[in-house]
């Protein structure tokens, strides 16, 4: 019989989408139903999701969850991607706002309630629904809570008696935390606040609860598996990973290459393949055209696409930007995040205006049109779980220039004039970032060899298929642990 998988997350494309989990969401579950697993999604009905134009219909379900002395309901969507069940958590007073998680201001005050909500009405659904899972998924600090009210709440339940759990980190640093103040909201028994449990240094932590209760942890580079049990990668639960180290797996992610390719991209004006880069050629004077930026036709130009946040490598980008600006090249930068970097991003367009073009917000449209009209693609990350713009730009032809950290250090291998695919640097600071970019434009002046690099990064191959697989065999591990006695 297939296995019964439920993937729960508080992102997924195309109907809700801030970093790399929504890409993940939207591809690996598809991956897992094409290798005969039966999946159904579940994410929130977000604001975004209604401004997708997604089709939804009533599941025919309601769910009503206890919080706070009040029984909150909600509504259950439902609609389907290529065979694919997707099912949508609906409150309104939750859930129809502007963004998903907070403002560039910082993060709702409400996000406890809100993603508890979340968490609970899943599991009321899939009972409603009768979809007996063997495995529960779950994906970040948002659905953290959803191992521990398996354990805890619905520990007598029958019908969840042979549910698995995997919970998989998409970043350490996203840890939900909140006041113990309001521990109250989950509705747990308070003895599962302590620190062998929910608490982290005398706060709730809703990464930790899903770290501590689920059968087996993920996270998504075997880099960044072995990095975050450390304590420079950890985030404070570094111990706790070492751990459980048995139990934590580095699975990298895929690509969805039915979005991510040159060939059959339709948001790009010319499509190419590594047989014929002509179509590059095109996107580059297009991209240049569309964003009003002027670049002569000898300079490479350099693209990056990045929520802007600390993690990201914004602090050795705006030292390294003096020497940067003496270099023959143009940069673009898309991002969107915390206001500080926006504001910085900002100035430095204003200051050279003949070198960086910066567009702030979020837009799809232009990430495609930046992977494939750039030559090279920025990432200078502090850490790096996987990092998914480094491998879309392998299949683009547009050279990675990465610090050599978690996914990025996984997946790009450092050009040595013959082999490789990228360009990398390992000590974090504004002089190694801009000896290797220097060390880029100095191997895009040699057209030839260029081509022949862009040629072997186009051939490489991230589908999902293979990843898909291993979660395939870390589901029957976490089955099989499930069914050994304690
Ligand atoms: P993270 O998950 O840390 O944000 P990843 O590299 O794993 O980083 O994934 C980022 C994803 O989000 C990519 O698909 C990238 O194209 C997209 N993205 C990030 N910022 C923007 C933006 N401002 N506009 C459009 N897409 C963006």
């Amino acid at each position: 019989m297939a296995l019964n998988v439920i993937f729960a997350t508080p992102e997924a494309f195309p109907f809700a989408k801030t970093g790399g989990l929504g890409d993940v969401a939207g591809a690996l579950p598809l991956a897992l139903k094409r290798l005969g697993c039966k999946v159904s999604l579940f994410l929130p009905y977000y604001r975004e999701v209604l401004l997708s134009r997604a089709r939804t219909e009533p599941a025919g379900i309601e769910v009503s969850v206890p919080m706070a002395g009040r029984d909150l309901s909600g509504q259950v969507l439902k609609t389907s991607i290529d065979g694919l069940a997707v099912y949508f958590i609906k409150r309104d007073e939750f859930f129809d706002r502007s963004c998903l998680y907070g403002t560039p201001e910082g993060d709702y005050f409400d996000n406890l309630e809100r993603f508890v909500f979340f968490s609970r009405a899943v599991l009321e659904a899939v009972k409603a629904k009768d979809l007996k899972p063997d495995i529960i998924h779950c994906n970040d600090w948002q659905t953290g809570l959803i191992p521990v009210y398996l354990k805890d709440a619905c520990e007598d339940d029958p019908f969840f008696s042979k549910t698995a759990t995997v919970f998989t980190i998409h970043n350490i640093a996203y840890q939900g935390l909140f006041p113990s103040s309001i521990y109250g909201i989950t509705g747990l028994s308070p003895e599962l606040y302590n620190p062998e449990g929910l608490e982290f240094w005398g706060k709730l932590s809703l990464l930790k609860a899903g770290i501590v209760y689920s059968d087996i942890i993920t996270t998504v580079s075997p880099a960044y598996s072995r990095e975050i049990q450390t304590p420079e990668y950890g985030s404070g639960l570094d111990g706790l990973l070492k751990n459980r180290k048995e139990d934590l797996f580095g699975v990298l992610n895929g690509v969805d290459y039915g979005v991510w390719d040159p060939l059959i991209d339709r948001l790009i004006p010319s499509n190419y393949s590594a047989a014929d880069l002509s179509g590059k050629a095109v996107c580059k004077k297009e991209l240049l055209k569309n964003i009003n930026f002027e670049l002569g036709d000898e300079r490479p130009l350099i693209g990056m696409i990045s929520r802007l946040v600390d993690q990201k490598g914004f602090d050795i980008l705006f030292e390294a930007m003096p020497e940067l600006m003496k270099l023959e090249a143009g940069f673009v930068f898309l991002g969107s995040g915390e206001s500080k970097y926006q504001k910085r991003l900002e100035d430095l367009g204003r200051r050279y205006p003949e070198k960086v073009s910066v567009h702030i917000g979020f837009d799809d449209r232009l990430s495609h049109m930046i992977e494939a009209g750039c030559d090279m693609i920025l990432m200078p990350s502090r850490y790096e779980p996987c990092g998914l713009n480094q491998i879309y730009s392998l299949k683009y032809g547009t050279i990675p220039v990465v610090r050599a950290t978690g996914g990025l250090d996984d997946t790009v291998i450092d050009y040595n004039g013959k082999n490789g695919n990228g360009f990398k640097f390992r000590e974090y600071s504004p002089k190694a970032l801009t000896n290797c970019v220097r060390q880029a434009l100095l191997a895009w002046k040699d057209a030839k060899a260029w081509r022949k690099l862009q040629q072997r990064a186009m051939k490489a191959n991230f589908s999902w298929e293979s990843s898909a697989r291993k979660y395939m065999d870390l589901y029957a591990l976490a089955r099989k642990k499930l069914s050994r006695p304690e």
